[in-house]
């Protein structure tokens, strides 16, 4: 690495690699007919095959890559209780009871997957360690004050404020106006994670085809014909959990996502006592930024894993990651001759209406969206969209159901505008004053 903040032998992959090696997996021998074919195996695929594979349907799960390629081994591992739309906005448009329920419903992702994890045991460092939201601006605290009370009603959001006077119990630095306290936000090892959904499901039979891109989707009478790198194979059903990577084998879900990459970056180890000073309760941390940093602690502890956008337009983690150092060591002063170890990107799936999507488009199941909040929305999506597959319509049943998933005229995919709103969303973030996120 030319940038003297990157350590001699810093790697341009995300750190989650390192305790969750790539996996290994056999070719399996692919049958010719199968009851349902599952594209994408991140969190959305390998819940879904998990759940069917359970329920004793065939499952057969592609990857154009490894397994667990996309976001799903590369994101913050941060686990959250909101949408990305404010529940005023939300109310507003489809009603303060419905908007309530879209809000509960990321808390009901998050308890699925802690139940799931204790259920499956899956070794993951699951810690319900809390949220700090910063303050970037002073007339930001008094918005997250005014909504705060709104939240717990309406949604049961365990919260609390804090002023900036007390911040150092949260957080070793002045470099917020206090901030928002969420109590039952948590943290996990995103590799490892995946890394257990899928031995899981292996272990439940699900048979995953890895380096093998699914090209077409046809429906052929009551089944579909699914062509694949390595062939061709019938199926009952089908999902597609690509997200941010769909690409032309569901040309009509892909007009309707805006992929966006975010950006990470983790630093080398630091010493204990400096960790334990910066990071004293190994809070998941984000801010009120529209375009918004999140961060937190590795999980033993020892080095920070910092992510954001810092670029407008897509850019290469060689340049991302001294990019996001200058602003951790902006926050963290005491950390800015700390060296970069792994720095890494992956494709988040934004919507037009900023809320995740969950249904049926030409007979293809799908579950996609999440705005970025996929680690606990993925699983738990993933799980409902096979529910759904079965039949169990009860069960299966969402606050997202039967949302229209909106595209845009001559959209197709590739988001020519993205550049222009990260520039116009930064001077937002750069004005005086304004409302808060929320929590
Ligand atoms: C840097 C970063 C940080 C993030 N941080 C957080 C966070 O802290 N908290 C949070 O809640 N969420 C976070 N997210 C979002 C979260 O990781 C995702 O929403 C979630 O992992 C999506 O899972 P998925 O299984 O739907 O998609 P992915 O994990 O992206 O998997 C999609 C898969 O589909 C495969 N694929 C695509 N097309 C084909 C094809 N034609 N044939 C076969 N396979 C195909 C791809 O190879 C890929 O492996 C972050 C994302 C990123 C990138």
């Amino acid at each position: 690495m030319t940038d003297s903040r990157f350590a001699p032998n810093a790697k341009m992959e995300p750190y989650w690699w390192e305790a969750a090696p790539r996996p290994v997996l056999p070719e399996p021998k692919l049958p010719g007919r199968t009851d349902v074919v599952v594209v994408g195996c991140g969190y959305t695929g390998v819940s879904a095959s998990l759940t069917l594979a359970r329920e004793g349907r065939e499952v057969v799960t592609f990857d154009a890559e490894h397994a667990g390629w996309g976001c799903s081994t590369r994101n913050g591992g941060q686990i959250g209780t909101k949408l990305r739309l404010g529940l005023g906005d939300l109310s507003a448009k489809y009603g303060k009871d419905r908007a309530a329920a879209m809000v509960k419903e990321v808390t009901n992702a998050r308890n699925y997957i802690e139940d799931l994890i204790k259920r499956e045991a899956l070794d993951c460092q699951w810690s319900v360690c809390g949220r700090f939201v910063g303050a970037h601006r002073p007339g930001d605290y008094d918005g997250l004050a005014a909504d705060m009370p709104v939240y717990k009603r309406e949604c049961g959001i365990d919260a609390d404020m804090i002023p900036r006077s007390e911040q150092h119990a949260q957080i070793g630095t002045d470099a917020y106006y206090g901030g928002l306290l969420v109590h039952n936000n948590a943290s996990l090892h995103p590799g490892q994670f995946h890394a257990e959904m899928l031995d899981r499901a292996i272990k439940a039979g699900v048979k995953i085809a890895i380096h093998c891109p699914v090209s077409k989707v046809e429906k052929d009478g009551n089944e579909f014909v699914v062509t694949h790198a390595r062939g061709t194979i019938r199926a009952k059903n089908v999902i597609m959990a690509t997200n941010g990577y769909t690409d032309g084998v569901a040309p009509d879900l892909r007009r309707r996502l805006i992929p966006i990459g975010s950006y990470v970056m983790a630093t080398e180890e630091l010493p204990v006592d400096l960790m334990k000073r910066l990071m004293p309760k190994m809070r998941v941390i984000s801010d009120t930024r529209r375009v918004v940093y999140y961060y937190r602690a590795s999980p033993d502890g020892r080095r920070f894993v910092f992510g954001g956008r810092v670029a407008a337009s897509e850019t290469d983690p060689a340049i991302s990651g001294p990019l996001l150092h200058d602003v951790l060591s902006g926050i963290f002063p005491e950390v800015k001759d700390a060296k970069i170890s792994h720095s890494w990107m992956g494709f988040v799936a934004y919507t037009f209406d900023s809320l995740p999507h969950i249904g049926v488009h030409d007979g293809i199941h799908y579950a996609m969206g999440y705005c970025g909040s996929g680690a606990h929305m993925a699983p738990y999506l993933g799980h409902k969209i096979a529910l759904k597959v079965l039949g169990r319509e009860q069960d299966a049943r969402t606050a997202y159901d039967g949302l229209e998933f909106q595209t845009r005229p001559f959209y197709s995919g590739a988001p020519w505008f993205l550049g222009a709103a990260v520039m116009y969303y930064n001077f937002l973030d750069r004005l005086p004053s304004g409302s808060g996120r929320r929590p």
